[in-house]
C-alpha cells in the first residue's frame, strides 16, 4: 500500500494511486465504474468540505458569507453538503433557486446573479426571500423595482460593477472587462446607485463583481477590490450606505501545471487590502464555484475501441462532449489517468468520444498504455462537467456517485432512453 512517488494528482490527497489503482477517498475507481457503469461522475464529499473549509477558516472572526456558485455543479447532494457546512449560494436562474430549496438550503443566504433575470424569476426570488439581487444593469433596477412593488416587497440589491480588469484567463470565461456583457460600468456605478436609492421598491445592501473564471493570479482580485472600494467610498460619501462587498468567484484549480493561489491565501490578501483601506469591519462575500468542487470529482469512462492510424491514434471511449464539454468548448486540458495501471508500452492517443463531431475529444496526444475495456478517469471533472452535460446524439446523461468516508452514495441515476423523449409528441396525422 505505497502511494506512488509521482507528482501529486490534481485532487490529492483524496485522489491517490495505490498499488497501481486509482482511488478516491480510498475507493477504487475501477470498482465503482464496474458497479455503476460508465460514463460515471464520482465526487469526494470530503474534498468538497475541505475546499469550503479553506475559505471559512481564512474568514474566521470576520463578518462573511461564502456563497457556492452552484452552476459549477448543482447536484442536490452537492448543494446539501454545502448547505450543511453553512454555505450560502450564488444562483443565476429560478431553476437554481428551486434546487437550493429542494436541497434544504436557506433562501436568506442566496445571492441572485445573472444579466437577464426574468420578471417571473425576480418574483420567485422575492417570494422566497433571497438575501440579495446582484443587479447587472440600470434597466434591471427599474424592472426589479416594478416587480417588487407589484408583490408588495422591497428588493435587496447589490450592483454588479464591471471593474475593467483583465483576469488573464480564457476569453469565454473573462467577465470583468469593458467589452464583456456583465455588470455596470465603473464610471456609471455612482449614478446607478443614486438611481437605486431613489426607487421605493429597492434597498441597497451591497456591491459585487465577478471578473472571470479559472483565475490563477492574485493581482486581478486586488485590482478589482481596489476599484470596488473606490466606489464604496464615493457612494457612501453621497449618503448611500453600501453594506457588504462581494468579490465574486473565479479562483482557479490545478488541471495540469497551473499553480493558483490557495483559497486561504486569496482570502488573506483580500482581508489585508480591506484592512489597509479602513474597511476591515465590512462584511465580505465570496462566490466560489470551481475551486470548491473542481478537484473533488472525476469522470470515469470505458475504452471501447482502439483505432491506430497513419497520423493519429484514436482511443475511443464511452464518454463524450455531451458528458464533459470543457475540452471541446474551451480547449481545456484535463488529465486522463488509467484507473488501473497496466504493464506494457504506452502509445500516444487522442482520447475521443463516440459523438459525431470532430470536436468531440476529451484529451489529445496522451501517452497511455490502454486496451479496450479498460477504465480511464478524467480528473478535475467536478466543476462544469455534469452541470454542462447534454443529451446530444440522444445520449442519456451519466450517473453521479458521491463517496464520503466508507460510504458510497448514488446521487443521480443514469438516464434511461424513454426519459430522453418523454416530452416529445408524434403528429396525429
Ligand atoms: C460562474 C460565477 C461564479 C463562479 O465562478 P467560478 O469560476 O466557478 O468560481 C461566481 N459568480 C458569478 C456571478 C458567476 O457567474
Amino acid at each position: 500500500m505505497t502511494p506512488s512517488a509521482l507528482p501529486a494528482l490534481p485532487g490529492a490527497p483524496w485522489l491517490a494511486r495505490v498499488d497501481g489503482e486509482l482511488r478516491l477517498e480510498g475507493h477504487a475507481l475501477a470498482a465503482l465504474g464496474r458497479r455503476f457503469g460508465t460514463p460515471l461522475f464520482v465526487y469526494s464529499r470530503q474534498a468538497m468540505r475541505a475546499a469550503f473549509d479553506a475559505y471559512e477558516q481564512a474568514l474566521r472572526g470576520r463578518p462573511h458569507l461564502v456563497c457556492y456558485a452552484m452552476k459549477a455543479n448543482s447536484n442536490l447532494a452537492v448543494l446539501q453538503t454545502f448547505a450543511r457546512a453553512g454555505a450560502g449560494f450564488d444562483i443565476v436562474s429560478g431553476g437554481e433557486l428551486a434546487r437550493v430549496l429542494a436541497a434544504g438550503g436557506d433562501a436568506g443566504r442566496v445571492v441572485f446573479s445573472g444579466v437577464g433575470k426574468s420578471r417571473d424569476e425576480m418574483a420567485q426570488a422575492l417570494q422566497a426571500g433571497v438575501r440579495c439581487f446582484n443587479v447587472e444593469s440600470e434597466a434591471e433596477l427599474d424592472t426589479l423595482n416594478a416587480v417588487a412593488l407589484g408583490c408588495g416587497r422591497v428588493a435587496p440589491v447589490s450592483l454588479r460593477v464591471n471593474p475593467d480588469v483583465d483576469a488573464g484567463t480564457h476569453p469565454y470565461i473573462s467577465t470583468g472587462l469593458k467589452g464583456n456583457k456583465f455588470g455596470i460600468a465603473h464610471g456609471q456605478a455612482l449614478a446607478a446607485y443614486r438611481h437605486a436609492a431613489s426607487l421605493p421598491g429597492l434597498r441597497v445592501v451591497g456591491i459585487d463583481c465577478h471578473i472571470g473564471s479559472q483565475i490563477t493570479q492574485l493581482a486581478p482580485y486586488l485590482d478589482a477590490l481596489d476599484r470596488l472600494l473606490d466606489l464604496v467610498e464615493a457612494v457612501e460619501a453621497a449618503g448611500i450606505a453600501i453594506g457588504h462587498v462581494d468579490v465574486g468567484g473565479g479562483l482557479g484549480i490545478t488541471y495540469t501545471d497551473e499553480q493558483p493561489p490557495a483559497a486561504g491565501e486569496l482570502v488573506a490578501r483580500v482581508l489585508q487590502r480591506l484592512d489597509a483601506r479602513g474597511h476591515g469591519g465590512r462584511e465580505l462575500l465570496f462566490e466560489p464555484g470551481r475551486s470548491l468542487v473542481g478537484n473533488a470529482g472525476v469522470l470515469l469512462t470505458e475504452v471501447r475501441v482502439l483505432k491506430p492510424g497513419e497520423t493519429k491514434n484514436f482511443c475511443i471511449v464511452d464518454a463524450a462532449m455531451n458528458d464533459l464539454v470543457r475540452p471541446a468548448m474551451y480547449e481545456a486540458w484535463m488529465a486522463i489517468e488509467p484507473c488501473q495501471l497496466r504493464a506494457g508500452e504506452s502509445s500516444v492517443w487522442d482520447v475521443v468520444g463516440p459523438v459525431c463531431e470532430s470536436g468531440d475529444w476529451l484529451g489529445r496526444d496522451r501517452s497511455l498504455a490502454v486496451q479496450p475495456g479498460d477504465l480511464l478517469a478524467v480528473l478535475s471533472a467536478g466543476a462544469y462537467g455534469m452541470a454542462m452535460a447534454s443529451n446530444y446524439n440522444t445520449r442519456p446523461r451519466a450517473a453521479e456517485v458521491m463517496v464520503d468516508g466508507d460510504r458510497v452514495h448514488l446521487v443521480r441515476e443514469r438516464e434511461g432512453y424513454s426519459e430522453l423523449f418523454a416530452r416529445e409528441r408524434l403528429l396525429e396525422s
